[in-house]
Order: C-alpha cells, then sequence, then structure tokens
C-alpha cells in the first residue's frame, strides 16, 4: 500500500483533507468518482479509475513513534511519515504540516456498533492501480509503506506515473 498527501504547489498552507473529503462524500470508502478537497473545500484531485476500491482515509501515515507504541519496536524505522518528512523537507514541508493521508490500497475495517477500527490485508493484488486527475497544481509525497500489518507482511514496489496532456 502507498501514502498519498498533497499540497497546492503555489500556497502549501493548502492541503489534502481526510475530513472534508469524508464529509461532502458521505462516506469513508472513497474510489471511484470521489472528488478529493483541501482544508479550504477545494477540489484538489478526483479518483477516476480504481481497480480494487477499498481505500482509507482515517489513518495517519506510519511513523517511528507508531511503531513504538502498537508494534514495541525499540528501534523502529522511520515508516511513512519519516519518508515524507525527508522527500517534502526540500519542498519547505515541516513535520507538522503532514497530515493524515489518503492510504492507497490500504484496508481498514470498522465495527458500526462499537467503532472498532481493525487493519486488515489490503485485498489489491499486482497489477491493480488508481488513476487520480489533479484539478489544482499539486506538490504530492507518495510512499511505500513499511507497517507489517498493512501490507500483509510482505512488502513490495510502488510504481507511479505522471501523464500530462
Ligand atoms: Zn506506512
Amino acid at each position: 500500500m502507498a501514502d498519498l498527501i498533497c499540497y497546492n504547489q503555489h500556497d502549501h498552507g493548502e492541503y489534502l483533507s481526510s475530513g472534508r473529503t469524508i464529509d461532502y462524500a458521505e462516506t469513508i470508502f472513497l474510489t471511484k468518482g470521489h472528488p478529493f478537497y483541501s482544508n479550504r473545500s477545494n477540489i484538489m484531485f478526483a479518483m477516476v479509475e480504481d481497480t480494487v476500491g477499498r481505500h482509507d482515509f482515517l489513518l495517519t501515515p506510519c511513523s517511528a513513534e507508531m511503531f513504538r507504541i502498537i508494534y514495541g519496536h525499540r528501534d523502529p524505522h522511520p515508516g511513512c511519515h519519516g519518508n515524507l518528512c525527508k522527500a517534502l523537507e526540500p519542498y519547505g514541508i515541516k513535520p507538522d504540516q503532514i497530515p493524515t493521508t489518503f492510504n492507497i490500497f490500504m484496508r481498514v475495517d470498522i465495527d458500526g456498533n462499537s467503532g472498532k477500527v481493525s487493519v486488515l490485508p489490503p485485498t489489491s493484488k499486482a497489477g491493480d492501480y488508481v488513476i487520480i486527475e489533479a484539478r489544482m497544481d499539486l506538490l504530492i509525497g507518495l510512499t511505500a509503506c513499511s507497517a507489517e500489518m498493512s501490507n500483509n507482511y510482505s512488502f513490495k514496489p510502488i510504481a507511479y506515473q505522471l501523464m500530462g496532456n
């Protein structure tokens, strides 16, 4: 799975908002056809193709702190948050400016009665993909996640392609 975050390329104070996107879509299961909104309620991108139909937009990117707290690792790896920090730092993005990421292929189940949140192995298989179409100029961060549970204990590369027109 892959964590995605984006910012308005011309104003990094505008970023992808999980809360607004879920609110306007009236679902936590975002897929083909859904617009993804910024903290300022502008559409940042739309998902136009999705061969899986199941992603997560509730959980923050995995981080060294998360590996310590949930998995009990003593010497945790940087995780998606650490990798995003490193990748976005040259563009002036600070660690505290990285909010909830859109977690492509991540499968999170919610028990509608108890509210219990469970991270399950993704249903995606090799070759599955999503296509998102930018609706503004974007600065994008994308990871290949290294959290055990979210990837069914098997880590694979994530491919991406930029298409212009
Ligand atoms: Zn991760």
